[in-house]
């Protein structure tokens, strides 16, 4: 066992994780390395390989004076979180390890992971809005999350201004320039792609248009990464201050699980876990357990979901019974420059969700949908399985026409997040449902 080294005041420190190597021989781990054992020492759980499962409410203080001591740091009395594990509201050894390896896909000082992924925005917005205040996010977002914002916050006097996804430097100023005039603008908040236009945000551009507009008095930039992070979008290296997850998708990857989670420095989440100390919006341990399962595969899991993807795009865009296909992979072949041009600068990876526009309209796209024979039809992505549904008639069924209309959301739209299955049966089944439309 690891010994206490008990400082002056009588109290024991967090007993660290004796395995925190980052470096062999001069090169730095990589996080697919290092999801494996990052944050965990077996010493300190008998010996046991993997983390145990934590199941309890509460954590029994060393003696009263370290009590004292976990607790400065969770009411904020000294920064930086808890030394010491208190209560499970506040955190836990799970959610410690599942923590500390999620920071470093970008290489982030620290992360907070939350009970899902809007709890994870609405803690971060509580954080940052006060009455009075106006939000300047992209759009369209996540509906759930515009919800939030308009009519949530909006009942505490919090307003809101709105750019296109794809806008450019000046007209981001110009809705920046705007917000300041008619109020304190606590927070610029991005969703990139924007689902489900797959429109994306230039956050270097953001960034740019908040220093002209805003000099040194900075408002964090805070970006909804779900779509392409961890591994194909990095929003952290091109200027965003916080990077927001569903781990419900690609990082929890199997569709058995709801958790979210947001990165970044250190100074912007210790606020937000203040917020969530008091909320109560933290993962639970055996969520965060199979969160740290999910993510020693991650890399295997979106790579080979991106191949699939890749090839499954390049077979429906030239079948006759398609009008288009919006799939980030294709923006480099030509068409909008511009997100071409963002595409070049921020991503690694085109994803495996996009857009399917068959030709005709909802009796085309439930033809389709009704003889697929592997892909599931259900709503949400990210997981191993290939799921398909029609946003018009299910997550965008309330959304206005003109609205609809404006973000390409037609009947005749089928939204398709592609798995880690074999790529040439998942074509097999698109071939079989597209042939069977009438
Ligand atoms: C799913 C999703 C959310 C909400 O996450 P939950 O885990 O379902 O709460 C937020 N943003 C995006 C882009 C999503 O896809």
């Amino acid at each position: 066992m690891q010994e206490d080294e008990s400082d002056l005041t009588g109290t024991t420190p967090r007993r660290r994780p004796k395995n925190a190597v980052r470096e062999v021989g001069g090169r730095r781990l990589q996080p697919a390395t290092l999801m494996m054992g990052h944050g965990f020492d077996p010493a300190l759980s008998e010996g046991s390989l993997k983390p145990p499962i934590f199941l309890t409410s509460t954590f029994v203080f060393e003696n009263a004076a370290a009590g004292k001591r976990f607790f400065e740091g969770v009411t904020g009395k000294r920064p930086g979180g808890a030394e010491g594990l208190v209560y499970s509201r506040f955190n836990g050894p799970n959610q410690e390890i599942l923590e500390d390896r999620l920071s470093l896909w970008e290489d982030a000082e620290d992360a907070l992971t939350f009970s899902s992924g809007m709890s994870a925005i609405a803690t971060l917005l509580l954080t940052f809005v006060q009455p009075g205040d106006v939000i300047v996010h992209s759009g369209p977002l996540y509906a759930a999350t515009e919800t939030l914002i308009g009519r949530v916050l909006g009942r505490f006097g919090v307003q809101w201004l709105d750019f296109p996804a794809g806008a450019e430097q000046a007209q981001i100023e110009e809705v920046l320039g705007r917000a300041k005039a008619m109020g304190r603008v606590p927070l610029i908040y991005l969703e990139s792609p924007a689902n489900p236009t797959n429109a994306l945000v230039d956050v270097e551009a953001v960034a740019a248009a908040r220093a002209a507009v805003f000099g040194d008095e900075r408002p964090p930039i805070a970006i909804d990464n779900t779509f392409l992070g961890p591994l194909w979008a990095k929003p952290l290296e091109q200027g965003a201050d916080l990077s927001i997850y569903s781990l419900t998708k690609y990082a929890g990857g199997h569709s058995d699980l709801v958790a979210g989670g947001v990165v970044g420095a250190k100074a912007l989440l210790d606020p937000i876990r203040m917020m969530r100390n008091t909320i109560g919006t933290i993962t639970d341990p055996n969520t965060a357990w199979m969160l740290l399962r999910s993510l020693e595969t991650l890399e295997l899991r979106m790579t080979r979901a991106g191949e699939n993807a890749a090839k499954v795009c390049a077979f429906l865009r030239d079948h006759p019974k398609v009008e288009s296909v919006g799939y980030l992979g294709f923006l480099q072949d030509g068409g909008d420059a511009r997100q071409a041009d963002i595409y070049r600068r921020h991503c690694t990876g085109a994803g495996s969700t996009f857009s399917l526009y068959l030709k005709g309209g909802e009796k085309e796209a439930f033809a389709f949908l009704d003889s697929l024979k592997i892909a599931h039809l259900a709503v949400s992505l990210g997981g191993t399985e290939t799921l398909a549904s029609a946003p018009a008639a299910m997550t965008h069924l309330s959304v206005p026409e003109a609205r609809k209309q404006a973000l390409g959301i037609t009947d005749n739209l089928v939204r398709i997040s592609i798995g880690v299955e074999d790529p040439d049966d998942l074509i097999a089944d698109f071939a079989q449902a597209l042939d069977s439309i009438r």
